[in-house]
């Protein structure tokens, strides 16, 4: 199903993409066009597969995530309230102010 949030992952992702394949070819002297064409192309479908592997793997990209709590739902772009949530992720519930993890499950305090 495409969300709003999948296509914000997507755009995220593809914009990366595209940014390595320009740095890539701005580094060739003498670019051919088909290999700014299929480059791309590929940094436009590569996130397809990739979104969905990391959605398989456990992570809620492209998914909005919802506090185990409260089941608010938690902003796609967090701030992190300390070290350890801006090196492991995880959110701080807006609404109950539950420590949660990245995939919103409640952390126990430490
Ligand atoms: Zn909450």
């Amino acid at each position: 199903m495409i969300t709003r949030r999948y296509m914000q992952a997507y755009m995220l992702l593809a914009a990366i993409g595209l940014f390595g394949v320009l740095v890539v070819l701005y580094g060739t002297r003498n670019p051919h066009i088909e290999a700014l064409v299929v480059g791309v192309a590929v940094a436009l479908i590569v996130p397809v597969p990739l979104i969905w592997l990391l959605q398989k793997l456990g992570y809620p990209i492209g998914k909005a995530v919802h506090c185990a709590r409260c089941d608010a739902e938690l902003p796609a772009v967090r701030r992190p309230a300390n070290i350890r949530q801006a090196m492991l992720g995880g959110y701080t519930c807006t609404k109950c102010g539950a420590e949660l993890d990245a995939r919103g499950r409640e952390r126990a305090a430490s």
